[in-house]
């Protein structure tokens, strides 16, 4: 008897080619087997969708290929998993081979039948061995929670709702995330959590924490990371170990969403509102998203298998002390259930706000004199602060006053940034770096000079500044940068932040970086410079967005209640502005998001815009300008006509803020729609549409297209 399987292989998304391709089997293939297909001349992997027995009609034996070889020792992929592929795919626009293959971990498409049964046995090997009995009784190691602490974790394990935590900074909410993953561990010997963090890399604290608490309970190869950081091999390990269900806990980025976990009953997506969330390459999707459509999946299929009347769930936690506006609205709604922290442990206040006036400044002062001696008292009573300037480098631009000449990259429509450390100009959009010239090279002047300022600058001005302030040691203050540049090295961005932790830095200078999740127990003062930079740009969301970093940066200062009592001290949130009279300073000043965000969404309300209108984004690259948008106007056109044209909104094809980059040229034509069905459907009669319009003559020269379905930025 002959099968006939339908495989999903990687395939381009507009490659045309059909969403699964039919082979041929002596063996009837389950559903998600991973098996190795001929396609063309090579061999690669792919997964079983479906596998009947009959051909599909019109489809002989002479036309198909035989499967060559099946990855045994692997279960196959579940149906929920091939459920959340298959809506990740038909709802961001991809094709199901794309989607399903990026969430594979690249080596095992290398890998043979049997080099995997090799790395399958190893991995069992070295469970048994690691495998010592957990010593440990459960939680013992866990702290008492707070009486908020405690209603919180009731109230999610009871909600049958994904779960938005809306914690103040210190407010202990990843306590909560511990326990939540300990009970629903111990719910079930196979019970799984995915604990997701914007950044894994910035937060070693973070991955100890879980390590300290799990491996004394479920052992010590328990808990695995996933995110772009690892290696291939470590990457193929960890993945491996979550699907097999050896590992209980899976701690990663946004990609770890489609990891495949048989067990999964609990998501966390911790800092809900980063926009690091969201893809902006590939399948462009959102994984906290995607996040609250796996734990609804996976709840329903318990719920189906259940025998109880009260059947198991999988639970999800979005957690943030400036939640997305989005999951904010769905709370509104009662779609999510909110669950508030306000109070930090320890009682602390939260940082008082002084807003400084920068119109009121000296002129061209980086920072504001009281700053700068409110830093200093600081550092005499030996308090740490911590400064943020969102541009890395010594300046963004390095000009020549007498020709005009300024550094701009000849790939891009973007400056390069003076570094002055290693004394070179570099494209911070394609990585085009040349030593810094010694004259002008339009005219030969010799006096070529930074103009604006950036985290060396600031570094260099503030050790100026401070040269002569005195620790309670009497030593002098010392000011330290963490930005992408001083932690490019690996393992240096640990070294940095142990550093800040064990006092042996005073100020701390950095880019955005520094006010994600750190845990600084000694931090009283925190300054945001140039905070309003992003308050011109032209994008709806840039309010939220520095609204959410300066409570994210602030959030670092005072976390030590008794510290800051016992220094006698108060922590502060400096913010340099030029715009003191922005509606969000004052809704800053009170700490109260959600004032800011009933402001917010109602401006979104009256203008359509996301969450009350639904957007999508086509984005063109091509070798001219003008190629990227006749193909963009020319798909609009080519529209006309097509089901539920008429529930939504075509503009005009625009250039990209940077319109060049690495000699691409690059455009954008927004879609709207009122409601998220209504573009849905448009857009899926579009995709054939915008495939064929890729070979009208006005369309030479385009490179590629794609579609951002929730794009971030518009
Ligand atoms: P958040 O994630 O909300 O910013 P954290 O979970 O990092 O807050 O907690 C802030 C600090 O309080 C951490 O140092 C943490 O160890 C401590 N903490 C949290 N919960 C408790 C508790 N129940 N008892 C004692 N300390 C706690
Ligand atoms: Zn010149
Ligand atoms: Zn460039």
């Amino acid at each position: 008897m002959a099968f006939w399987p339908s495989v999903v292989v990687a395939t381009p998304a507009h490659s045309g080619v059909g969403a699964t391709l039919t082979y041929r089997s002596e063996l009837s293939l389950a559903p998600g087997t991973l098996v190795r297909v001929p396609l063309g001349a090579r061999e690669v992997l792919g997964v079983v969708w479906e596998c009947p027995t009959e051909a599909p009609e019109g489809l002989s034996e002479a036309q198909t290929r035989a499967v060559a070889s099946v990855l045994e020792g692997l279960p196959p992929l579940n149906a929920r998993w091939r459920q959340l592929v298959r809506f990740a795919a038909q709802y961001y626009q991809r094709s199901l081979g794309e989607v399903a293959l990026a969430a594979l971990p690249p080596q095992l498409r290398d890998l043979s039948t049997v080099q995997l049964a090799r790395r399958l046995k190893k991995q069992q090997v070295a469970r048994a061995g690691g495998a010592s009995a957990p010593a440990d009784a459960p939680g013992q190691h866990a702290p008492a929670l707070s009486e908020e602490q405690h209603a919180a974790l009731t109230a999610l394990e009871a909600a049958t709702a994904p779960v938005l935590l809306y914690g103040a900074t210190g407010s202990g909410k990843t306590e909560v995330y511990l326990q939540a993953t300990e009970h629903a561990l111990q719910s079930q010997a196979d019970a799984q959590a995915l604990v997701m963090v914007p950044e894994i890399n910035l937060t070693p604290q973070l991955e100890a924490r879980f390590r300290e608490r799990f491996e004394p309970l479920f052992g010590a190869g328990a808990l695995v990371c996933l995110h772009s950081g690892m290696t291939p091999a470590q990457r193929l390990a960890g993945w491996l170990a979550a699907h097999t269900g050896q590992a209980r806990i899976v701690l990663g980025t946004r990609m770890a969403v489609l990891a495949s976990l048989p067990g999964l009953r609990l998501i966390v997506v911790d800092e809900e509102h980063d926009p690091s969330y969201k893809s902006q390459e590939g399948a462009r999707y959102s994984a906290r998203d995607l996040a609250v459509y796996r734990a609804k999946v996976e709840s329903e299929a318990l719920a189906a298998a259940a025998t109880t009347t009260a059947p198991a769930r999988c639970r999800v936690v979005l957690g943030s002390a400036t939640p997305s506006l989005e999951s904010w609205h769905a709370a509104e709604q009662g779609r999510y259930l909110r669950l508030s922290m306000p109070a930090r442990i320890g009682g602390g206040a939260l940082p008082r706000l002084r807003v400084v006036d920068m119109n009121h400044q000296p002129k061209g002062a980086l920072l504001a004199p009281p700053l700068v001696a409110a830093m200093a008292e600081r550092i005499a009573r030996g308090e740490q602060c911590m400064v943020l300037l969102n541009r890395r480098g010594y300046a963004p631009v390095l000009a020549c006053h007498d020709c005009g000449w300024k550094s701009a990259c000849p790939h891009c429509s973007a400056y390069r940034v003076f570094h002055k450390l290693d004394r070179t100009l570099r494209c911070h959009h394609c990585g085009f770096t040349e030593r810094v010239p010694r004259a002008c090279p339009e005219c030969g002047n010799l006096d070529i000079a930074p103009v604006g300022r950036g985290t060396e600058q600031l570094e260099e001005q503030l050790a100026g500044l401070l040269a002569d302030v005195q620790r309670p040691d009497g030593g002098p203050a010392r000011v330290a940068r963490m930005d992408a540049d001083s932690t490019r090295l690996k393992g240096s961005l640990e070294v940095q932040l142990a550093t800040m932790h064990s006092g042996e830095v005073d100020v701390l200078v950095g880019t955005q970086m520094i006010a994600k999740g750190h845990d600084f127990r000694r931090i009283t003062l925190v300054a945001g410079i140039n905070a309003d930079s992003g308050l011109f740009a032209s994008d709806y969301r840039a309010p939220e967005r520095l609204f959410a970093l300066l409570m994210q940066a602030g959030g670092r200062a005072g976390r030590d209640a008794a510290f800051v009592t016992r220094q006698g001290s108060e922590s502060e949130l400096w913010v340099q502005t030029w715009t003191p009279q922005h509606p969000l300073f004052d809704a800053l000043r009170r700490h109260d998001f959600p004032a800011f965000a009933a402001q917010q969404l109602a401006e979104r309300e009256s203008a359509g815009m996301p969450p009350f209108g639904h957007q999508a984004l086509l984005r063109a690259d091509a070798r001219t300008q003008q190629a990227a948008q006749a193909y963009l106007n020319a798909a609009a056109q080519a529209a006309d006509g097509l089901p539920h044209r008429n529930d939504i909104t075509l503009y005009p094809a625009v250039p990209l803020t940077i319109q060049r980059v690495a000699n691409v040229e690059r455009a954008q034509l927004l879609v709207e729609a009122a409601s998220r069905g209504a573009l849905q459907r448009f857009l899926n009669a579009w995709q054939p549409v915008l495939l064929a319009c890729r070979s009208l003559p006005e369309a030479r020269g385009l490179v590629r297209f794609a579609v951002d379905v929730d794009p971030l930025a518009i």
